[in-house]
């Protein structure tokens, strides 16, 4: 049996992984969340699998189980929940983080960190590569949530290069799906719930600001990659997709897709937030991966996961 600990399991990427990994009876799965963002509706199919364990635990707390695996997806990822107690956010990143390693380095687990695109902040290079050291502002009512991540990096490297710990890190870029919650607050859904509800799309700004979204099915085959013990790198990974748009055509691809008559509005633009995103994907895909699932394909999946939770 191969145990695993996976934190934040009952949120967006989490509950997918978890899933992914409970399927194979020969994995035990424990996931561990506090569900401050999370839903243990996410997680409803698995209540009568065997083995599979919930533990409403914060991962900043002492954690005694023994585990060959950790994956460590706890912490708030939208920007109004990671802005919300900004305090919980920079210390589930760095304390949790720190508590996950010294877990790892007692039982010798593998350890995979979620970090995130957030760390080259409002990005001066485009697109942006794994040895781009971002542009953050550290007192910005992001920093909680980019600074804090930055941080969970330096622990790991550090825990790396110390302690020999086997660890993979993602920088995740804008990933969307089902089982996001219908408040989470992010573009994707956002859009979706509004067009499905009839409600005004708003958009903060002109519209002009660029993401690049990635479907989560591509991601955790992503992170799988990453995780293989084949791959061997001293870096983090860029995970995402490399088609970017402007916040304007995903609104009206919403539009479109939902067949929805709400209207377009426009916002203030939030502080600091950055202007484009792009992955450079040259790293994971020398390892054969790479994103396959269109926007307008991913969108449509997820639509139709809204339309079952809110019609
Ligand atoms: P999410 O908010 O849906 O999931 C986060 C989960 O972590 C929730 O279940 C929440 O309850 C749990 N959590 C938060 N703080 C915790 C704590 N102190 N102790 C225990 N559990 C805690 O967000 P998500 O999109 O699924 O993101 C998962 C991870 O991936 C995060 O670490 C996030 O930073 C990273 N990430 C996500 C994206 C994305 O586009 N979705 C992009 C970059 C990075
Ligand atoms: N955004 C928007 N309307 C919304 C939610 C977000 O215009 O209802 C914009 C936001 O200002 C940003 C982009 O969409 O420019 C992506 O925002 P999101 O919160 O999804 O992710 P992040 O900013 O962390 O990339």
């Amino acid at each position: 049996m191969t145990k695993i600990l996976v934190t934040g399991g009952a949120g967006f990427i989490g509950s997918h992984f978890v899933k992914m990994l409970c399927k194979e009876e020969s994995n035990y799965v424990f996931c561990l969340d506090n569900l401050f963002t999370g839903s243990d509706k996410n997680l409803e199919s698995l209540k009568d699998k065997n083995n599979f364990e919930f533990l409403n635990q914060d991962v900043r707390d002492e954690i005694s189980i023994k585990v060959d695996k950790i994956f460590n997806f706890a912490c708030p990822a939208s920007p109004i929940h990671y802005q919300r107690d900004p305090i919980f956010t920079m210390t589930t990143s760095v304390t949790g983080t720190l508590n996950l390693l010294n877990l790892a380095l007692l039982h010798n687990s593998e350890f995979f960190h979620a970090s995130t695109s957030e760390v080259y902040g409002d990005p001066e290079v485009h697109p942006q590569k794994e040895d781009y050291l971002g542009n953050v502002n550290p007192i910005g009512i992001r920093a909680c949530y980019d600074e804090g991540k930055r941080a969970a990096e330096t622990l790991i490297f550090d825990f790396k290069r110390k302690k020999n710990l086997n660890v993979k890190v993602a920088r995740i870029f804008n990933t969307y799906g089902p089982n996001m919650s219908r408040d989470d607050g992010r573009v994707v859904s956002n859009f979706i719930v509004n067009a499905i509800l009839n409600k005004d799309l708003e958009i903060y700004g002109d519209g002009n600001k660029t993401r690049s979204f990635c479907y989560i099915d591509d991601l955790i085959n992503g992170i799988n990659t990453i995780c293989n013990p084949d791959v061997k790198s001293e870096k983090p990974f860029n995970i995402g997709n490399d088609k970017e748009f402007t916040i304007l055509n995903l609104a009206k691809l919403v539009l479109e897709l939902t067949n929805s008559n709400s209207n377009i509005i426009f916002k203030s633009p939030l502080s600091d937030d950055p202007i484009k995103r792009k992955p450079d994907l040259s790293l994971i895909s020398e390892y054969n991966w790479q994103p396959q699932i269109e926007l307008k394909e991913g969108l449509k999946k997820t639509i139709k996961y809204f339309q079952t939770i809110l019609l």
